[in-house]
C-alpha cells in the first residue's frame, strides 16, 4: 500500500509544472489526480470515471506536459473534447499549467472557425492540439494535421461525445493515430459503448473511478412546477422573491435567443441579470461568471452549454425555465447549485406537455421531485409586511435614534400631527421602492394559474396569414429548401423539440426556420438553402429525443409530401405551419428576404 498522495510535489512532476501549479493556488491533488497521474507518469493508459468539477483537466493535462518535448514542434498531445467551450476552455487549463514552460505551445481546433486561420495556426507548430472530434478529423483527412509524433492521445467527455453522436469521429481518429501512443478515457459516466470503445482502444489500461464526492443531487431540493408558456416570466418573479435561502440563480433556457430575450425581462423588472451563451466571446462570458461571483450580478440566464462546468458557490437556485432535452442535461444543470457542501434548489418549469420528461427525470435521477406551490400574492404581501417589521425592530434596537427622535418631534410640534402619522407617512417613503402592496392588476394570481384554479385558456401566439404566405413565397424563390431528418412521431418528437434542437444547436434563430412535417419515422424542415457546410455538420449530429438528426436534403418526393398524406399528390403545403414556437417567447415566421448570417 502506497502512503496517500498528500502534496504535488509527491508526484514525479517537473519544477516549472510544480512552480505553475504553486502559482495557480492547487494546494493538494484531487483524487482522480492523485490517481491517474502517477500512472499516466508511468505510460500506462487510462480508463476513468469521475463527474465534472472532479479535476480530471490537470488529471491528463499534468502528466501530457511532463512528458511534452518542447524542441519538437509536431503535435505531441491531441485531446478530443465534445464541444468547442470546453475545447476552449481544456487549451486554456494546458496554457495555464505550462506557464513556466516557455516557447510551449497549445492550439484549440474546432468547428465554425476560420479554416484559413486554423490551416496557419497548425503550420506553425504546437505542442499539444485540443480538438472537437469533427474538426479534428477535417484536418487528418486534409492531412494538414501530422499526428507522427503523438504519444498521447485524451478523450475528455467521452460520453458526452457518445450523447452528442460523435463516437464514430472518435473512432475512426483512433484508428488513423499512430499504435504506439498512450491512451486516456474520461468520462462522468461509463455507459456500454463507451466501455466497448475502451477495450478496443486501450491497452491494458488502469481502471479508476472516483465516486461523486457526495450524490450530488442529494444536497439539492428538486422542485417543480406546472406552467405554460406565456407564464413562466410572472413565476420566475413571483419564485425569486418568495424563496428565503435565495442568493443568486441560473436560470436554463433553451436557445441562445432566449438568454438574451429574459435577462432583458428581468433587468427591467430591476433584477441584476445577464446573459450567457456560445455567442459572446470566451472574455465576455468570464466577466458575467466573474461579475456573478462578486455579487454585482444575481442572476444569469444561460444555455446549457455555455454555462456547463460554472462553479460559483453562491448559486443557491437552479430554475430549468425550458425543460432540459434530457435527464444527463438536467443533471448537469441543477449540478450549479448546492456546490462546495452548500445546499441548493433546482426549480424545473414542465409545461402541460412535458410530463412525461418530468417522470423520466425522476425515474433516472431516483428522486422525487416534489411540486412547488406558489405563494399567492396576499402571503407576498404578508411577506413583505413582516420582513418591514424585523427591520423595524433591528434599527429600534441597535441604532441611536436620538437626533431623530429629535427631528420628528419637530414636526410632530410645527405641523400638529399625531405620530402615528408621521410613521405611516415614513413607512411610505421607506417602501417607495418595493412596495409592501401588492398592486391588483384585474389578471388572475399566478400562484392561482400555476395550481390550475383559472380557467382561462393558454394561447400559444400564431403566425398569422401574412407570414405564412411570405414563407411559401421565400420557399419558392429558392431561399428556402426542404431537409430530412431521421426524428419523426415514433420518436415522441414535436416540433417544438425540432425549432429548439436546430435554434440551439446550430444557432439558426427560428425565423428562418420555417415549416415541419413530422411523418413516423422522418421530419421534414425547411430552412435557409445556403447553409454553411459547418452548420450542416452540426446538424447531421445534433439530436432529438436521442436520435441524432442526420440532416441532408429532402429528395423531390419527401418534399412535397404533406403531413399525414402519402408521397406524390402534389399540390403545395395547405396550412401545416407550426402553431407552438419553441419557449421563450419568439414564434415569429421567416421573416424574407433578410439573409441570415452564417
Ligand atoms: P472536470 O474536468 O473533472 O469537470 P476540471 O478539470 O474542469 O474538472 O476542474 C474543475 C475546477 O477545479 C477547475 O476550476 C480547476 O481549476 C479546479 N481544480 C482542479 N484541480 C484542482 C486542485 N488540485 N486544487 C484546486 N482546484 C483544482
Ligand atoms: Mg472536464
Amino acid at each position: 500500500m502506497i502512503a496517500p498522495i498528500e502534496r504535488f510535489d509527491q508526484l514525479d512532476l517537473q519544477a516549472p509544472i510544480l512552480a505553475a501549479l504553486a502559482e495557480i493556488g492547487y494546494e493538494t491533488p484531487s483524487p482522480i489526480q492523485a490517481a491517474c497521474i502517477p500512472h499516466l507518469l508511468a505510460g500506462h493508459d487510462i480508463l476513468g470515471e469521475a463527474q465534472t468539477g472532479t479535476g480530471k483537466t490537470a488529471a491528463f493535462a499534468l502528466p501530457a506536459l511532463d512528458r511534452v518535448d518542447l524542441a519538437q514542434r509536431n503535435p505531441q498531445v491531441l485531446v478530443l473534447a465534445p464541444t468547442r467551450e470546453l475545447a476552449i476552455q481544456v487549451a486554456e487549463a494546458f496554457q495555464r499549467y505550462a506557464s513556466k514552460m516557455p516557447g510551449f505551445h497549445v492550439l484549440p481546433i474546432y468547428g465554425g472557425q476560420s479554416m484559413v486561420v486554423q490551416l496557419r495556426q497548425l503550420q506553425r507548430g504546437a505542442h499539444v492540439i485540443v480538438g472537437t472530434p469533427g474538426r479534428v478529423m477535417d484536418h487528418l483527412e486534409r492531412k494538414s494535421l501530422n499526428l507522427d509524433n503523438l504519444t498521447t492521445l485524451v478523450l475528455d467527455e467521452a460520453d458526452e461525445m457518445l450523447r452528442m453522436g460523435f463516437i464514430d469521429d472518435v473512432e475512426w481518429i483512433l484508428e488513423h493515430t499512430p499504435t504506439a501512443r498512450q491512451t486516456a478515457l474520461f468520462s462522468a459516466t461509463m455507459p456500454d459503448a463507451i466501455r466497448r470503445v475502451a477495450h478496443r482502444y486501450l491497452r491494458d489500461p488502469k481502471e479508476i473511478k472516483i465516486k461523486a464526492a457526495t450524490a450530488t443531487v442529494s444536497t439539492i431540493r428538486q422542485r417543480f412546477l406546472q406552467i405554460a408558456g406565456p407564464h413562466k416570466l410572472d413565476a420566475l418573479t413571483r419564485i425569486l422573491e418568495v424563496e428565503d435561502d435565495f442568493d443568486a440563480a441560473i436560470v436554463f433556457v433553451r436557445t441562445k435567443t432566449a438568454t438574451v430575450e429574459l435577462a432583458e425581462k428581468l433587468e427591467a423588472r430591476g433584477y441584476a441579470a445577464a446573459c450567457l451563451n456560445g455567442d459572446m466571446t470566451q472574455q465576455l462570458r468570464e466577466r458575467v461568471i466573474e461579475q456573478l461571483k462578486n455579487e454585482t450580478l444575481d442572476i444569469v440566464v444561460a444555455t446549457d452549454v455555455a454555462a456547463r462546468g460554472i462553479d460559483v458557490p453562491r448559486v443557491s437556485h437552479v430554475i430549468n425555465y425550458d425543460i432540459p432535452y434530457d435527464t444527463e442535461a438536467y443533471v448537469h444543470r441543477i449540478g450549479r447549485t448546492g456546490r462546495a457542501g452548500r445546499s441548493g434548489n433546482a426549480i424545473l418549469f414542465v409545461a402541460p406537455r412535458e410530463n412525461h420528461l418530468l417522470r423520466q427525470i425522476e425515474r433516472a435521477t431516483k428522486q422525487p421531485i416534489e411540486l412547488l406551490k406558489l405563494p399567492s400574492r396576499e402571503a407576498v404581501a404578508d411577506k413583505r409586511v413582516a420582513a418591514f417589521r424585523q427591520q423595524v425592530s433591528e434599527v429600534l434596537e441597535s441604532e441611536d435614534l436620538s437626533f431623530f427622535l429629535d427631528v420628528i418631534a419637530g414636526i410632530e410640534e410645527k405641523q400638529d400631527v399625531d405620530v402615528h402619522e408621521i410613521a405611516a407617512a415614513l413607512a411610505f417613503l421607506a417602501q417607495k421602492d418595493r412596495p409592501l402592496q401588492m398592486q391588483d392588476t384585474g389578471k388572475p394570481d399566478i400562484a392561482q394559474i400555476a395550481a390550475g384554479k383559472t380557467d382561462r385558456p393558454v394561447r400559444e401566439p400564431r403566425e398569422n396569414r401574412g407570414e405564412i404566405l411570405e414563407r411559401r413565397r421565400d420557399y419558392a424563390e429558392g431561399r428556402l429548401a426542404r431537409y430530412r431528418i431521421d426524428v419523426g412521431r415514433e420518436h415522441m418528437a414535436s416540433p417544438k423539440d425540432i425549432v429548439g434542437a436546430i435554434a440551439n444547436e446550430a444557432g439558426i434563430e427560428s425565423r428562418f426556420i420555417g415549416q415541419i412535417n413530422l411523418f413516423e419515422d422522418y421530419s421534414t424542415v425547411e430552412l435557409p438553402a445556403d447553409l454553411s457546410n459547418d452548420v450542416v455538420q452540426i446538424l447531421r449530429r445534433a439530436r432529438v429525443r436521442q436520435q441524432p438528426l442526420n440532416l441532408r436534403l429532402a429528395s423531390p418526393e419527401e418534399a412535397s409530401r404533406e403531413r399525414g398524406r402519402p408521397a406524390g399528390r402534389g399540390a403545395p403545403p395547405k396550412k401545416p405551419f407550426r402553431k407552438d414556437g419553441p419557449p421563450g417567447g419568439f414564434s415569429g415566421g421567416f421573416k424574407g428576404p433578410k439573409k441570415p448570417k452564417f
